[in-house]
Formats: structure tokens, sequence, C-alpha cells
């Protein structure tokens, strides 16, 4: 046992093995990802779980009863209090879902509701670590490249904290719910002609020069606050883990934090398995997977990257490092589902009364198809987790259901005959 509390971190690059102490930045000279790297093994997992446990209830109110302050020993445990920022993220619902089990074809599948966050996506637990650190060295300018939740995410952590928030949206193919919110919420978008990848690749190069604080995905910070995700779904488990996590890939930044947190909660013995990651990208936009499974030893980008799930449409993946650490360690595998299965998924994911946007339903689509394909038993448990709230997709559900709606002929009065002729369409279905 060694005596590290985690205060003190180390920023590490995963290309080249260098480290950086007491200095921040994103990259590494040699252009590799970085990520923080904390010695934890002077903390108590036992103690941990009861200070997590205690904190629902002796912090009400505060800022330690959210679900990502909640763990900051875990977290972010350098930072002061006066910085630590909160919009009530996390704590969102677990449930279990017998038609979504029926589904996939598994005994037990319960969905993690991310999509219950405050701006109705998961990417709320990254960027309240993130937007914190900002602050804590001074900055009010926030900018980030996204395919939209990330950006709605950022602008309102801004709002929230009287700070500026500048968004990167590609023009096309993002859902304009996203864009309105990010606006709403005070950001400066501007909108380009490219990819999500190159407004990555401009904050890269042009965020310091800019005086830009830069919350994309390969934001350290961002990947801590993003663990706190799965150290909330194993408490809510009572640190009994399923044998599957089902996650959907983009940016590949949740499932490199869902690896990372397994991690810690696995070396501090906090949590009685390891489960298996389950990883599903969309076939239009997975060059991870379909590096995994071409057993490469790189990542090749898909130039144009294609999916109606706009979530996860993504050809550059900056972060499969981690998420490749992330299924060494938890014997993970990946999965590509097709736009059509997704939708199918979503519409199963809607009608359990839970609902979630495209990209979430990859979860159910994926683990459908790793059961049918024989990599998950039909006795084993698996949570999915649900990324993004269905109202982030509106055209999605105007596609998927707008026919179901009953309308009058010829727009007349209501009347029982009407009535009794749209019941029979209900019971017909
Ligand atoms: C961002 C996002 C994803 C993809 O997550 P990555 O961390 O980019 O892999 C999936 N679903 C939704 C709803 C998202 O907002
Ligand atoms: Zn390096």
């Amino acid at each position: 046992m060694g005596n590290g509390n985690g205060r003190e971190y180390t920023l590490r690059c995963l290309e080249c093995g260098g480290e950086f102490v007491g200095q921040w930045r994103i990259r590494c000279h040699c252009g590799g990802i970085l990520e923080i790297w904390r010695d934890l093994s002077g903390l108590d997992g036992e103690r941990l779980r009861r200070l997590f446990e205690q904190r629902l209830f002796t912090e009400r109110g505060t800022v330690y009863a959210g679900g990502v302050w909640r763990y900051k020993e875990l977290i972010a445990p350098e930072l002061p209090d006066n910085v630590l920022t909160t919009r009530g993220e996390g704590n969102t619902g677990l449930y279990r879902s017998q038609a979504c089990a029926a589904y996939a074809g598994i005994r037990e599948l319960k969905l993690k509701a991310q999509s219950e966050n405050p701006s109705g996506s998961f990417k709320d637990n990254g960027m309240a670590a993130a937007v914190s650190h900002g602050l804590s060295l001074g900055g009010n300018v926030f900018a980030c490249s996204s395919t939209g939740n990330t950006s709605a995410s950022l602008a309102m952590y801004a709002a929230w904290t009287g700070s500026f928030s500048l968004v990167f949206a590609p023009a096309s193919n993002i859902s304009p719910a996203k864009i309105s919110q990010s606006t709403a919420y005070g950001a400066q978008v501007i909108r380009f002609d490219g990819t999500y990848d190159d407004g990555v690749a401009f904050l890269e190069t042009w965020g310091d020069v800019l005086g830009l604080y830069v919350c994309n995905s390969l934001n350290p910070y961002r990947i801590e606050g993003q663990k706190s995700i799965v150290y909330e779904l194993a408490q809510q488990l009572q640190w009994k883990m399923p044998e599957w996590i089902a996650i959907p890939g983009g940016a590949l930044s949740n499932v490199s934090a869902l690896g990372k947190g397994l991690d810690d909660l696995w070396s501090l013995g906090m949590i009685d398995k390891l489960p298996r990651i389950a990883l599903v990208q969309a076939e239009g936009a997975s060059p991870f997977h379909r590096m995994v499974e071409h057993k490469r030893k790189t990542l090749v980008p898909e130039p144009n990257p294609v999916t109606r799930a706009s979530a996860m449409n993504i050809g550059n993946p900056p972060s499969w490092r981690k998420a490749l650490a992330a299924l060494e360690l938890t014997q993970g595998v990946t999965v590509a589902v097709s736009d059509e299965e997704i939708m199918l998924a979503k519409r199963v994911i809607d009608r359990s009364g839970v609902g979630c946007e495209p990209a979430s339903a990859a979860t159910l689509a994926g683990l459908k198809k790793l059961r049918a394909n024989g990599t998950i038993d039909k006795e084993e448990t698996a949570v999915a987790i649900l990324t993004g709230h269905m109202l982030k997709d509106v055209a999605a559900l105007e596609e998927l259901y707008s026919e179901e709606i009953t309308h009058m002929p010829g727009g007349e009065l209501l009347s029982p005959e009407a009535v009794r002729i749209a019941l029979n369409v209900f019971k017909s279905v």
C-alpha cells in the first residue's frame, strides 16, 4: 500500500509516456492525448463507499449531493470548493425494463438515463468538471466543437457561471434543437462548412492563441467528470455490477471514462466484479469498431461519416487510445449497427416509457446483435447507458411516430364515432 491520497495528479501522454506535473495542457508536445493519473493507493474503498452514501443525505442541497461532486475524491480533489460548479447533474434514474430485456433477448436489462441531466445529455457530468477546472484557472471564455449536446451543456454551465461560450458546429447533420438550446443559453454559435473533426482541429490549433478554455472531449477533466456516471451506477446497484455495460461511441470520451471509472472502483475494491463493456457504433461512423475488428494497431479515420444518430456522427475520434484501454481492461467488445436497427431499438426504449435520442438507442440495438451472435448469453445481465433525451431530436420523433396520430377526416369536430375508430387503431398496434 502506498500513501497516495490522489490530491496531486500527473498528466500522462498515452502516445510517448511523457509526464507533466503542475502544468495544464491538452496535448503532449509529441501530439499525443493526455490523461489524468492519480495515486489512489492510500485511499480506502470501504470508507469512500460510506462517504458517498452519507453525502446523499447529509449534504442535501449542496454541491456534494450532486452526481459529480459527491465523488470529488475520485474526480478532482485538488479543486477548491469555490469553483465547484453544479446544475444538479447526475442523480439520474436507473430503470429495469422488461420490454428492452426481451427485445435484446437477455434476462435483465436496466437503463441508466443520463438523458435526465439538466441539459438533457450525459455531457453534463464531464462539463461540470471541465468548467470548474477552467474557472480555477481564471478562464471565462469556454469553447468546444460539437455535434450538439456538448455545446448545449457547455452553454448551460457558461450561463450559470456568468461566463461566455463559443460553439463550433458543422453546418449540416446536427439536430436543430441542440443548436437552438445552445443559443438559448447565450452561446455564440459559429456554424461552418466542415465536420465535427475539423472544429476540433481548429480549436486545438487556435484555442490557446485566442484565449479560450477548450472543452472538447479530449480535455482530461471531461473524462474525469464523466467517470461519475459509472460511480453513480455502481452506487445505485449497491456496488454489485452487471455482466455487461452497453454504451454508444462517437468521439469515444464516454467509453474512455467508463473504463477509467471502472478501473478506479475495481482497484479500490469497491465493486464485486468488472463488467464487460459493449461499445456500439453506427455503421456509417464506425472507424473504431473497424480498427478492433481488423486488429489494426492504429485508427484509420472515416473522412465522410454518415449516420442518422447525429450525436455519434464522428469519423476521427480523438480518444481512441483511451477507448482501447477501456476495452482491454474489461475484456470489452465492439459492434456496429445500422441506422435502421437504431431506430427500431429507439421505438422499444421510447415505448418502455423512458425514451431517448437515436444515438442512445444504439446500445439496445448493439446488445440485441451481440446476443444474436452469441457474444452475450441469455442468462446475462446488462445496463445500457442512455446518453441523450428524446426531445433532443424532434425530427426523429416525427419520422417514427407522426403517422400514428389520428386526424379527424376533413378536420371535423370530435365525435364518439371517430374516437371509437382511433381506439381500434390503438388496439391493433
Ligand atoms: C456525445 C454523445 C454520444 C457519443 O459519446 P462520445 O463520448 O462522443 O463517444 C452518444 N450519444 C449522445 C446522445 C451524445 O450526446
Ligand atoms: Zn507524448
